[in-house]
């Protein structure tokens, strides 16, 4: 990423409890700046099996990268982070939208809906065709807003999330899918978040749960401890959080992701150069672009502003 100044690492305290009183330990950094590239900040890469050092919050039950780049860098690093995922973006939005099936129906109404992270906004393509009106989504790289199909790019607002371009209470719905791992202060935008919805209007988000089965038996080695995650959820955690920042009706729960079989393949522990060889062979014979379920622990909370 930026070859001419070495990234500056700063301490942080437990996101949540804004604290390090119960942290300890979880797992030493093993970031070598040389081996990050433009694709280390993008999602759906390869993982590089590159992490900061984790601390685990035990009242918090959070894990949280510290020392960590500061916001600035990140923004630099996401600005630039390369896209690639288009089709797995697509299959990820069906996913979403499925899951949200039962929810949109306890909306206020369809008019206003917030995507934190919309990456080439396949979501709000999903949103439009549910008819919703007013769908805005925010992302901080430029390559997946360029790859944005024509209809939906005038809809992504590049940058950074400021919660002062939009007017308070005027989203029924704000989602953000894998994305609050991303952010320096996950409570800052959460409380955006909440000034922003209108009352009765639900917040989404998916994360990765690091007390997931499948984490726990791929230890370090799982994708989920990457330079980009800044901090890691559990159930308890992410409940904990949305409590904190004021939301009501709190559900979190493990969900399926869907996706082609070659975007399964990047996420399994074995070497670099087979991974490619046999994420290009398994896409020659077509095998590859098979969809396929898969529950790798991820988790959907969802929360509604009361008033
Ligand atoms: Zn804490």
């Amino acid at each position: 990423m930026c070859h001419n100044n070495t990234m500056k690492l700063l301490p942080r305290l437990c996101p949540i409890c804004d604290s390090s009183e119960h942290s300890k330990l979880f797992l030493e950094s093993n970031f070598e700046e040389e081996k990050t590239d433009s694709f280390s900040f993008s999602s759906r890469k390869i993982p590089e099996l590159m992490h900061l050092r984790m601390l685990l919050c035990q009242s918090c039950d959070l894990l949280y990268a510290s020392p960590a780049p500061s916001a600035e860098m990140l923004e630099f690093a996401y600005k630039r982070a390369g896209f690639d995922s288009g089709e797995e973006a697509d299959c990820a939005s069906y996913t979403y939208i499925h899951l949200l099936s039962e929810i949109l129906k306890s909306l206020p109404d369809k008019d206003g809906a917030l995507d934190i992270g919309t990456g080439d906004g396949a979501f709000l393509e999903r949103l439009l065709e549910r008819g919703f009106n007013n769908v805005i989504g925010i992302e901080p790289s430029e390559a997946p807003i360029n790859s944005a199909k024509k209809h939906i790019s005038p809809l992504i607002v590049p940058g950074s999330f400021n919660p002062d371009d939009f007017a308070d209470r005027s989203f029924s719905l704000i989602t953000s899918f894998q994305t609050l791992e991303h952010v320096e202060n996950p409570k800052e935008v959460l409380s955006a978040v909440i000034r922003l919805l209108k009352p009765g209007g639900v917040f989404v988000t998916v994360s990765h749960n690091f007390r997931s089965y499948s984490a726990r038996i791929m230890g370090s080695k799982s994708p989920i401890y990457d330079i980009e995650h800044l901090q890691l959820f559990s159930l308890t955690s992410m409940t904990g959080m949305l409590k904190k920042c004021g939301f009501s009706e709190i559900k979190v729960y493990p969900v399926t992701n869907t996706y082609p079989l070659h975007y399964w393949m990047k996420m399994l522990p074995m070497p670099l150069s087979l991974k490619k060889a046999s994420i290009g062979l398994s896409k020659k014979v077509k095998l590859g672009y098979l969809k396929v379920p898969f529950f790798a622990g991820n988790m959907l909370a969802c929360c509604r502003k009361l008033d």
